[in-house]
């Protein structure tokens, strides 16, 4: 086919066009297709092929542990997540209005899965987002200093739409990053959107952050514009292995 015009193609940047012109004009001519839905169809395609790239690449740098999406999760293994505010949450609007979400609850409630779902909307939504587990957030805070770069850290992560903060309370928050946390949580105030998830409830947050003082003014900022999800659950990991034969079920009485 026409090297050429593959050239040019690439040259402004039409790469997938490019790749598959052959494929395209002579499907195009198989269908006799009109020159309007030719050029609409190639059109989408290439900007589609651009907007998918896009999002695998704001993926890859939201440093999501993995993808799982809500259809994935099963409302009726848990009563206590209301669906609504689920779908409240997934329009992204929280993350435009600068508020929180806070997932509460003990272990494999889906405290995790719902926060991944959350921000892989919001990626697709086009938010840049950042994912990190308070375990990372420790040990990062500890490279800084030892760098003289916490200021860089910390404007780092008050400049995403969305920050997921996975795991806070899991253990106790070292001073460093207790102050951190609170920095950057005053920063974000009212105009950065947070998700966090926790396994502890917010009266043993003073625990969790070695203080009942900044663990308060952490919570007023938090909770000021905020949705909690309070999670009471069964563990859905118990479940499946109750259903693969591993743990026997409870004996009804
Ligand atoms: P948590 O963060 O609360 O400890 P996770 O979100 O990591 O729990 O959930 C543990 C595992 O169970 C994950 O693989 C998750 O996808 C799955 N899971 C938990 N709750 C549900 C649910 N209601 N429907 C489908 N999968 C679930
Ligand atoms: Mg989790």
């Amino acid at each position: 086919m026409n090297k050429l015009l593959e050239e040019r193609l690439a040259l402004l940047g039409w790469h997938y066009t490019a790749s598959r012109i052959d494929d395209i004009v002579e499907n195009a001519s198989n269908n006799n297709v009109s020159y309007f839905d030719f050029l609409d169809t190639v059109v989408l395609r290439e900007w589609e092929n651009r907007e998918a790239g896009l999002l695998a690449k704001r993926i890859q740098r939201s440093k999501l542990p993995y993808t799982k999406t809500i259809h994935d999760f099963d409302f009726s293994f848990q009563p206590s997540v209301s669906e609504q505010r689920v779908k409240e949450t997934l329009t992204c609007r929280f993350i435009s209005n600068g508020e929180n979400r806070i997932l509460l609850g003990p272990p494999c409630v889906g405290k995790t899965h719902l926060a991944i779902s959350f921000a892989l909307e919001a990626l697709t939504q086009g938010f840049k987002t950042l994912f990190l587990t308070a375990e990372e957030m420790v040990a990062e805070c500890r490279k800084a200093e030892s760098k003289g770069t916490l200021t860089r850290l910390i404007n780092r992560w008050s400049r995403p739409d969305l920050i997921i903060l996975d795991e806070v309370g899991y253990f106790p928050f070292d001073e460093l990053t207790a102050n951190v946390f609170f920095q950057v949580v005053s920063k974000r105030y009212e105009h950065g959107a947070m998700i966090l998830t926790s396994n502890k409830s917010f009266i043993e947050w003073g625990k969790v952050f070695g203080d009942d003082v900044l663990a308060t003014a952490i919570l007023d900022r938090l909770l000021h514009h905020s949705v909690t999800f309070n999670i009471k659950g069964d563990s859905y990991r118990m479940k499946e292995k109750k259903k693969a034969g591993i743990f026997p079920a409870a004996p009804l009485n």
